[in-house]
């Protein structure tokens, strides 16, 4: 059941019914949407306060509420290893189930819990986004967190299909779509997006190997991270994994070998960039991180045996090229998150020109 949609011109909307959620007695709802499972009662929100119980019914109150759109390279989110030189239609919604202590978009993420009204803006119906993704080769839910907003970027999606179709594009034309992702999200988000292929690549956030880390600055659990990395990993969906190094916080040497040691350990080519942070929101008060450690942390990656690892927010030389692992040939150049330099001839069967090794990019 759905209430009265969002309407193009602007109002506000009302919310939608969830997806993903089980009926309890006493009219409670448990929400299965992230790994959190949180069992609402009736006139409660979850613990993201995007979900709320109405008599019995869950709804998500971020369903339409998008902000922040613009144009992106696919670089920026960072995807090096996915459509490069693409250029992707960009969006979230306000709400997050983490509330990390250094969150970049915090006023984005947790409006929903601090603010009275965050969702008192205007609604962009599916159909809307979709008619914008005409102008760009892809979709990227990011910004905030897309599980929180799973029922909107669903139907994006679906109407973004709707209208190629209706367009009579070619299907090797068809824009992408991408996550940007905690991967908090429940198998049964996981499953509802494979089994409608929703989703073509996810970009996650590794952003610790500890639990308490997890705990103290994101608020959240390691595990379940894992447990989806795995999943997509699995998956034929696109996988990279970003790990923002925070000054004592998760830069020890030894949790970094062992996060690099639980990636290869999946896959050594999987992309794995280090981000470096800069003093915000409420960690502030703590240095940005040098570059000597993101470069030590490349290092011992790479000593792991990844094959692909770069850092990013820095000013430093190179660290956001590919080269091919084996002979060393310069294969994708960047800088400032765009490519400069594609010396991949044969985009339906990447190899190396020098030496012939297949590389894992998807064109
Ligand atoms: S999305 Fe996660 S945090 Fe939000 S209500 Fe559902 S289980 Fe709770
Ligand atoms: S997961 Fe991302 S959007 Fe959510 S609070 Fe953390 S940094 Fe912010």
């Amino acid at each position: 059941m759905k209430t009265a949609r969002a309407n193009e011109s602007g109002g506000a909307g009302e919310a939608e019914e969830a997806l993903l959620y089980e009926k309890l007695a006493g009219r409670k709802v448990r929400c299965e949407l992230c790994s959190r499972y949180c069992t609402i009662a009736d006139g409660a929100l979850g613990w993201c306060a995007c979900r709320e119980n109405r008599g019995g019914t869950l709804y998500s109150l971020t369903y339409g509420k998008s902000t922040g759109f613009a144009i992106d390279p696919i670089e920026k989110k960072p995807f090096f290893h996915f459509k490069p030189g693409t250029r992707s239609l960009s969006f979230g919604t306000p709400g997050c189930n983490f509330h990390c202590l250094n969150c970049q978009n915090w006023f984005m993420s947790q409006a929903p819990k601090e603010a009275e009204r965050a969702f008192d803006i205007p609604s962009t119906v599916p159909e809307k986004v979709a008619r914008m993704a005409m102008g760009a080769d892809g979709v990227a839910y990011t910004y905030s967190e897309p599980t929180i907003f799973f029922e909107y970027a669903r139907d994006c999606v679906l109407e973004t299909r709707k209208l190629e179709e209706k367009e009579g594009a070619p299907k090797k034309d068809a824009r992408y779509h991408v996550f940007v992702t905690n991967g908090y999200f429940s198998k049964e988000c996981f499953d509802a997006v494979e089994k409608e292929h929703l989703i073509d690549a996810m970009r996650m956030d590794l952003k610790g190997f500890n639990e308490k880390f997890y705990q103290k600055t994101c608020g959240a659990s390691l595990e379940p991270v894992l447990e989806s990395i795995k999943r997509v990993h699995k998956s034929k969906m696109h996988l990279e994994i970003i790990s923002l190094i925070i000054p004592t916080l998760n830069d020890q040497k030894e949790e970094i070998r062992a996060m690099s040691k639980w990636v290869a350990g999946l896959s050594k080519d999987i992309p794995l960039h280090f981000i470096r942070f800069f003093p915000y929101y409420k960690l502030s008060h703590l240095p940005q991180t040098e570059e000597k450690t993101l470069l030590k942390a490349r290092e011992i990656a790479r000593e792991e045996g990844l094959k692909y690892v770069y850092i990013g927010n820095t000013l430093l030389e190179g660290v956001e090229d590919t080269r091919c692992p084996k002979c060393g040939e310069l294969l994708v150049a960047r800088s400032a998150l765009q490519v400069t330099l594609n010396k991949i001839e044969d985009e339906k069967n990447p190899r190396c020109p020098a030496c012939g090794t297949k590389i894992p990019i998807v064109f």
